[in-house]
C-alpha cells in the first residue's frame, strides 16, 4: 500500500516537471511579448529567435534525461532491480565499509556511464551548433578522467567514513556523521581553489590594469579588505560568461570569467563586481551554509531513526535490504521531497540577488551599468528573455532577466537610454 502511495508520488512530481517544462515552451513560442527599449537596443529579432532556437534544442535533451531517468528510476526501485543488486554487492564482500563502497561506487559509475553521451551531445552538438563550444575532445577526456578520480576520491572519504562512524558510535552516529560531513565540507570550500579547481582551471588578477585603481577604490568604498578579484580561463571550455563569488573567511574571492571581460565594457564590469561584492557584504554565502547544515543535521536525525526502525525495505515491499540499501531509498525519498523545497529555495536565492543588486546600486549611484551589462549577457548567452511566471518561480536563482533590469532601472532616477556595447553575467 505505502509503495503504491510512493509510486503514484513519484509519477505526480514527474508529471508536475514535465507540466512545467510545457507551459514554458507553450508561453516562450507565443509572440507578441513585449520587450523593453534596453533589450530592443542589443538584440534584434533575429537573435531573439537564435535564443528560441537554443532554449528549444536545450529542451529536447532535458526531456530526453528525464525520460530515461525516470524509466531507470522506476526499474531500479519499483522494478525488484535494488534488492537484486543489493545481493549481488552482498556476494561480493561481507565487510560493512567495503560493502556500502561496492554499492554506492558501481552505481555512481553506471551513473556515469550513462550520463557520458548526454555530455558528448551536449557540448559537441549543442553548444557547438550554437557557436559556445570551444573544447575539443581531449579536454574533454582529461576532464572526465579527472572529475572520476576526484569523485572516487571524495565518494571513498565521505561513504567509508560515515559507515566507520556507523559501525564506532551505533547509537549516536547521526550527530558523528553530520559532524564529520560538515566538517569535510567546510574543508573542502576552503582547500577547493587551491586543490580542486587549478585542476581545471587557471585563475589570474584581472588583466585590466587600467581598471586596477577603481577597482580598488570600488573594494574600499564597499568595506571589503580581505578577498581577491580573479579572473579564470572559462573560455578554453564555453563562450558562455558569468560571476560568481565564493569562499569564506580569508580565502574570500570574486571570480569573473575572461568571457566575461570581453564582453563587457569597464562601467559594466565595475557594477557586475559590485553586485558580488554585495553576496560578500549581506553574508550570502554564510546563511546558505548555515541553512545547510541544519538541513544536514535533521536529515541526519530522521535517517537515523529510519535505519534503525529498519522500515523502509517494508515500504518499499522488498524482504530484506543491507544498511546501505535502506540508506539509498531515503536519499531517493529525500530527493523526491527536495522538490517541493525547490520553489521555497529558489525564491530565497532570488531574494539574495536581489540585495546584492541593491548593493550594486548603492555602490555605484546607478543601477544602469549592471541594467545594460545584463542586456549584453542575455545577447551574448541566447538566455531566454520569456520564461513562464510559474517556471520562473519555481526553478530561477535570479529574478528573470526583463523583470530584473525593469528593476535595475526603476531605482536609477535619471532613468537613461545607455548604449549597449557589451555585457556582464552575474551570479
Ligand atoms: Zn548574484
Amino acid at each position: 500500500m505505502i509503495k503504491l502511495l510512493l509510486l503514484v508520488a513519484y509519477l505526480l512530481t514527474v508529471t508536475a516537471q514535465l507540466l512545467l517544462e510545457w507551459l514554458n515552451v507553450r508561453y516562450r513560442r507565443r509572440s507578441g511579448h513585449p520587450l523593453p527599449d534596453l533589450f530592443t537596443q542589443g538584440i534584434d529579432q533575429l537573435r531573439l529567435k537564435r535564443s528560441e532556437e537554443y532554449a528549444a534544442a536545450k529542451d529536447q535533451i532535458g526531456l530526453v534525461e528525464t525520460l530515461l531517468g525516470t524509466m531507470l528510476t522506476l526499474m531500479f526501485i519499483f522494478g525488484g532491480l535494488l534488492p537484486w543488486y543489493d545481493r549481488f554487492i552482498s556476494g561480493l564482500t561481507d565487510h560493512f565499509i567495503l560493502h556500502g563502497l561496492l554499492f554506492f561506487g558501481l552505481l555512481t559509475l553506471i551513473q556515469g556511464v550513462v550520463g557520458i553521451p548526454f555530455s558528448l551531445y551536449r557540448n559537441f552538438v549543442l553548444e557547438e551548433r550554437f557557436g559556445f563550444n570551444r573544447m575539443g575532445i581531449r579536454l574533454w577526456l582529461s576532464d572526465m578522467v579527472k572529475s572520476l578520480l576526484i569523485g572516487a576520491l571524495l565518494l571513498t572519504l565521505l561513504i567509508g567514513g560515515a559507515l566507520w562512524l556507523v559501525q564506532a558510535a551505533p547509537h549516536s552516529w547521526w550527530l558523528w556523521v553530520w559532524a564529520f560531513w560538515a566538517g569535510l565540507s567546510l574543508f573542502l570550500l576552503l582547500l577547493s581553489p587551491y586543490l580542486i579547481e587549478p585542476l581545471f582551471f587557471t585563475f589570474k588578477p584581472l588583466a585590466k590594469p587600467e581598471l586596477e585603481d577603481r577597482v580598488r577604490s570600488l573594494l574600499e568604498r564597499a568595506g571589503v579588505t580581505a578577498g581577491k578579484i580573479l579572473q579564470v580561463d572559462a573560455s578554453r571550455r564555453s563562450g558562455h560568461s558569468n560571476a560568481y563569488f565564493t569562499g569564506i573567511g580569508k580565502v574570500k574571492r570574486v571570480v569573473l570569467f575572461d568571457t566575461l571581460l570581453e564582453q563587457l565594457n569597464d562601467e559594466e564590469l565595475l557594477a557586475v563586481l559590485a553586485h558580488e561584492l554585495g553576496h560578500w557584504r549581506c553574508g550570502h554565502l554564510r546563511q546558505r551554509l548555515i541553512k545547510g547544515q541544519i538541513v544536514a543535521l535533521l536529515s541526519c536525525f530522521v535517517a537515523y531513526s529510519l535505519l534503525n526502525a529498519q522500515i523502509l525495505s517494508g515500504w518499499f515491499g522488498f524482504a530484506e535490504l543491507s544498511f546501505v540499501g535502506e540508506a539509498l531509498l531515503l536519499g531517493w525519498l529525500a530527493a523526491l521531497l527536495g522538490f517541493f523545497w525547490t520553489p521555497v529555495s529558489s525564491w530565497w536565492s532570488r531574494q539574495q540577488e536581489r540585495q546584492a543588486d541593491q548593493f550594486a546600486i548603492d555602490l555605484v549611484g546607478s543601477g544602469m551599468p549592471l541594467a545594460t551589462g545584463l542586456v549584453t549577457l542575455a545577447r551574448e548567452n541566447l538566455s531566454n528573455l520569456f520564461p513562464h511566471p510559474l517556471y520562473a518561480a519555481v526553478y530561477y536563482s535570479h529574478p528573470a532577466m526583463i523583470e530584473r533590469v525593469e528593476w535595475l532601472q526603476q531605482r536609477t532616477p535619471t532613468g537613461g537610454s545607455l548604449s549597449v556595447e557589451d555585457g556582464p553575467a552575474a551570479d
